[in-house]
């Protein structure tokens, strides 16, 4: 399934996309039938399985009356970041062995991790915001994992399990400010420098998360263009190493780390973005998140 958060008609909901341009209403079906659902994606993630369950038996015995009182036009609805306050956003740094090469640096041999504070989070079609002072801004198209099951030195065959799904999520980067620290927090921190979405794609739908194909066009033009099959350390690697370190918890996200063709190691010119371009980033299975860049009030 293709779970979205939604606004529509000033209510917030979650539903599953059923089409291009429809979503089920989730809880607005339930209530149509009288059964008791998760209220919210959060919750539908930390209870996993037995909620996914439920609702897929729900979608198959419900009566199409019923499903179409809760089905909502895309048109009518606004699409926000699957998640608002996840309990932490690790990602991952140099984890493409083409984006690797494309800066001449060493390939790790253990995992390069950095945070994000939920304050980055930028939902779909909405801005990401320069400030005026940052001069060197950049995307970086990721795979997101979003984490459904707590877990601490998590085995590598148990991995899965632990996953509920995948987004896509622009690790923005204003790369004067990260190169000038030497550390990245700083210059990936600022407000929403993190647009995820549009949907989280269940693990059962996905594919094989080391065989998608990642893409990034700025006003259209392919700049990022790459497999995940390039990764340094593959999804179930990057939840066993870091679950060595840290309790992995229901709605964590872990951005998996940027192919090449980011904007500083452009040739023969770095290309930042600027006021006014329009980013997309495109992952197999999931779809298109979509951000235009704004300057801040
Ligand atoms: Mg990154």
């Amino acid at each position: 399934m293709k779970f979205v958060r939604f606004r529509s008609a000033e209510r917030e909901s979650y539903g599953i996309q059923i089409s291009q341009d429809h979503i089920l209403d989730v809880p607005a079906l339930a209530q149509e039938v009288k059964q008791i659902l998760p209220p919210s994606l959060d919750d539908l993630i930390r209870l996993g399985e037995k909620s996914l369950a439920e609702i897929a038996h729900l979608i198959d015995k419900v009566h199409e009356k019923d499903k179409n009182i809760a089905t909502i036009s895309l048109r009518n609805a606004k699409l926000l970041a699957p998640l608002i306050s996840p309990p932490k956003i690790v990602c991952l740094g140099l984890n493409y062995h083409d984006h690797i090469a494309e800066q001449n640096a060493a390939v790790p041999d253990d995992l390069v991790i950095f945070m994000k504070p939920r304050t980055t989070i930028a939902d779909p079609n909405d801005p990401i915001v320069k400030p005026a002072f940052v001069k060197k801004l950049d995307y970086e198209a990721e795979l997101a994992i979003i984490v459904g099951k707590k877990g601490k030195d998590i085995k590598l065959e148990e991995a899965k399990h632990h996953i509920f799904g995948y987004t896509c999520l622009n690790d923005v980067s204003a790369r004067d400010i990260q190169f000038k620290d030497k550390q990245w927090t700083r210059g990936k921190s600022f407000d929403t420098f993190a647009p995820m979405g549009p949907c989280i794609t269940t693990t059962d739908q996905i594919g094989d998360p080391s065989n998608l194909w990642i893409r990034t066009r700025v006003n259209s033009e392919l700049r990022q263009n790459s497999r995940t099959g390039n990764m340094v350390f593959n999804v179930y690697q990057i939840v066993r190493k870091l679950s060595q370190v840290m309790t992995l918890e229901p709605c964590d996200v872990i951005a998996t780390g940027t192919p090449s063709g980011v904007g500083f190691a452009a040739k023969p010119e770095p290309k930042f973005l600027e006021l006014g371009d329009v980013v997309e980033v495109e992952i197999e299975n999931i779809g298109i998140l979509r951000n235009c860049v704004a300057g801040a009030n």
